[in-house]
């Protein structure tokens, strides 16, 4: 059975097909710049990629090119091969805490959160439609990012503000990366062959969150109502005194959306290095001896040894704390200077271990309290799997 995971942003798609249950990649495809000038995509069939320019007027320009690609080069033979399409959906709110087949009301669903989602819900939706359109007789499936961590209790989801902010405009914590935890915790449960176990799992990319996870269900995560929250990320700031926002409208005459862009888009590593966003380049930015860079990296790594610290006492132990996603699973001195800042925690880095990029591995000493992994995510990977299981 052909499964396709989708995951439309406001200018991009990508997509990868899957033979389940049998896992195989057929192909994956990126488009980017849509609804831009220069847009361009790029497809990967059995690890030859090409890259192509197009004009990509809209996500539905995207999926009709998708789709001939796959028959043009006899990926499938027919469209209605395609049974099941997953798609990802950054905001549940607290309706949805697992993954769901796409009707009306699911789509009316995801649209009442475009306030707390106001990028990415929307593109959810013009995904769904252009492939609703594009392939009418397949089942779709909604994956939200926001699920896995609907098993939070009250004393984690909830900010300690006015509790009417929680009743009448649904402030509360939601959390994200959601599908990236879950394949995550589950993958740690194949690890240690049990599904008892207590994990923090930092998932640290451009995007950045931790989650404390037991028994395979979170018990607490950085992210927020929003994914500004947690610990500083790529070009977000993380979290930071709320008084900050009004404090630099009234001196800077800023707008509330200047602010929110400058916390959004300009803070975090970018922010405080001045240098990049990009982990690679702030690690380059130190090796000449940028002080500001080191800076950023030093923020950096003490937000997340609190963070980790925290659910540590929060989940009275832990048995795994695993690194994933951009820099979790590449960035060596990263992970580094974490574990070493966890020693009072009786973590002990196995240096020679942890000198790789991008492979499950083991990166603990034999006589470290906590088994630190690397571990990859797969997004996509965990979006089929949820889309075949509900399609059956
Ligand atoms: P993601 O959002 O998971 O795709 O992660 C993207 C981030 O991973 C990039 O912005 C980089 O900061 C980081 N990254 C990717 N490769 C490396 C690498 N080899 N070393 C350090 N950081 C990396």
């Amino acid at each position: 059975m052909k499964i396709l995971a989708v995951n439309a942003g406001s200018s991009s798609m990508k997509f990868q097909l899957f033979e389940m249950p049998e896992e195989k990649v057929l192909v994956s495809s990126t488009f980017e710049r849509i609804g831009l000038d220069k847009s361009f995509y790029s497809i990967k069939v059995n690890d030859e990629k090409t890259k192509k320019e197009a004009v990509l007027l809209n996500h539905e320009d995207a999926v009709r090119l998708f789709l001939k690609d796959l028959l043009d080069n006899k990926i499938i033979n027919d469209l209605n091969e395609i049974s099941c399409v997953g798609h990802r959906i950054v905001h549940g709110a607290d309706k949805y805490n697992k993954s769901v087949l796409i009707d009306d009301e699911v789509i009316s669903d995801i649209e009442k959160c475009i306030p707390l989602a106001p990028l990415h819900n929307p593109a959810g939706i013009l995904g769904i439609r252009a492939i609703k359109e594009a392939l009418p007789k397949a089942q779709n499936v909604a994956i939200f990012d926001t699920a896995f961590h609907q098993s939070m209790e009250d004393v984690a989801y909830l900010y300690p503000v006015p509790y009417e902010w929680y009743t009448n405009y649904g402030v509360r914590r939601y959390g994200f990366h959601g599908t990236s935890h879950q394949y995550i915790s589950n993958r740690i449960s194949s690890i240690l062959g049990t599904d008892k176990f207590k994990a923090i799992i930092c998932h640290l990319g451009n995007g950045a969150s931790i989650t404390a996870v037991e028994n395979g269900k979170c018990v607490e995560t950085s992210m927020g109502i929003t994914p500004v929250a947690g610990i500083p990320m790529g070009t977000r700031c993380g979290d930071i005194d709320p008084s900050i926002v009004e404090y630099v409208m009234r001196t800077s005459g800023k707008t509330i959306d200047e602010v929110m862009t400058d916390l959004n888009k300009k803070s975090g590593l970018l922010g405080v290095s001045g240098v990049s966003s990009d982990s690679r380049d702030i690690e380059e930015a130190i090796a000449s001896g940028n002080t500001r860079a080191f800076l950023a990296h030093n923020i950096y790594i003490r937000k997340i040894t609190s963070f980790i610290a925290s659910y540590y006492c929060i989940l009275g132990g832990a048995d795994v704390i695993a690194f994933t996603a951009g820099i979790g699973e590449n960035s060596i001195d990263t992970r580094k200077d974490i574990m070493n800042a966890l020693k009072p925690l009786g973590v002990v880095i196995d240096e020679e271990a942890n000198k790789v990029r991008s492979v499950e591995r083991l990166i603990s000493d034999k006589d470290s309290k906590i088994k630190c992994y690397i571990i990859p995510t797969n997004e996509e990977l965990m979006m089929a799997r949820e889309a075949y299981e509900l399609s059956k």
